[in-house]
């Protein structure tokens, strides 16, 4: 009962997606749990379990029975890190919302700090921003500033350079963030696109205190792929352009054809044909590549599947207690 009126006047909510993190659970609500109990506000933990098959769901449910601002949200099925992080905004009550990842590699103790700045600086949205990588690899680093170059190439959207999804949002930004009916909705590109005032504080990125990443090489290229994709049209351009691209080859090698056999040039042998026919079949499919991308997208999108289902919550089964 306590509880519940904790939620629904929560000042800050902490959501936090996780995946499998039996081993750095632990250590890390032992550390977020002083850093909240220090900032003397109402405050609620929504950690989202995305599916874990692993003790994280054992051990949620221990720390639930000590922990009354912590709530449990879990997934039926594995939704990826975007989705678990929506599945956390739809629940969160709090005047701030802070996402956070699980593994440590976001600082708790900053929380205090991106409270802080939002409320002096009267803004809606404080970006962490990694002040240096060093404790990522260096392929890691070089994909990194690749994807937030192009991103804010792409998608003209003025995104932080590497501010990740550890940042604290104002109300008015999670509910406009939900209200932007989107599939693979990438907080990073939907948040900055918004345009709300916003202030950035830096910190230096530890790394991943316990545990595998659970971000290998396919999905950082999808949640690349999402961020261009989902918000901008110039991949549909590109097409275009390699289509001029083609037109202006196919001018010029009928031009070379012209005159070499006007000055009686012996035509070369079929290689160059050959060629020539590959290249054109190969911008062909790219640009049919590119359009069946966004047709996949429209197909994905009438079929208005949800991007999360929830299968258990904390605080439902909490006050379905209490009416029974
Ligand atoms: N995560 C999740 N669902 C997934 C993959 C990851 O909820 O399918 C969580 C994970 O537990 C962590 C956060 O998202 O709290 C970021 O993932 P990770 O640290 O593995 O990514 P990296 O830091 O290596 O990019
Ligand atoms: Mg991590």
């Amino acid at each position: 009962m306590a509880a519940i009126e904790y939620l629904a006047e929560a000042e800050l909510s902490v959501v936090v997606p996780m995946y499998d993190e039996e081993e750095v659970l632990p250590s890390f609500l032992g550390r977020l749990r002083p850093v909240l109990d220090g900032l003397r506000v109402r405050y609620e933990v929504i950690a989202v379990d995305d599916a874990s098959a692993d003790q994280t769901p054992v051990l949620l449910q221990r720390v639930l029975r000590t922990w009354p601002q912590l709530r449990v949200v879990r997934l039926r099925a594995n939704a990826g890190h975007q989705a678990a992080l929506s599945a956390g905004l739809s629940r969160a009550r709090g005047r701030w919302v802070v996402t956070i990842d699980a593994d440590l590699q976001d600082p708790p103790e900053l929380i205090a700090d991106l409270l802080a700045e939002a409320r002096a600086g009267e803004v809606d949205v404080v970006y962490g921003v990694r002040a240096n990588r060093s404790s990522d690899t260096a392929f890691k680093r070089r994909t990194a500033s690749l994807y937030y170059r192009l991103l804010r190439r792409l998608s003209g959207v003025d995104a932080p350079r590497d501010a990740g999804d550890f940042r604290l949002m104002s109300r008015a930004t999670v509910d406009a963030v939900l209200a932007v009916a989107e599939r693979g909705r990438v907080l990073r590109v939907v948040v900055p696109a918004l345009g709300f005032p916003s202030a950035i504080v830096r910190y230096r990125r530890e790394r991943r205190a316990a545990g595998r990443s659970k971000y290998p090489l396919a999905k950082m290229v999808g949640l690349a792929m999402e961020s261009v994709i989902n918000w901008s049209l110039a991949p549909l351009r590109l097409a275009t352009w390699f289509g001029l691209l083609g037109f202006l080859a196919a001018l010029l090698s009928t031009g070379y054809g012209v005159v070499g056999g006007l000055l009686g040039h012996a035509v070369p042998g079929w290689t160059s044909t050959v060629t020539i026919v590959s290249a054109f079949a190969a911008i062909e499919l790219l640009c049919i590549g590119v359009l069946g991308e966004y047709v996949g997208r429209i197909l994905k999108a009438q079929r208005e599947l949800p991007v999360f289902f929830v299968a258990y919550d904390s605080a439902e089964t909490a006050s379905a207690r209490k009416v029974s």
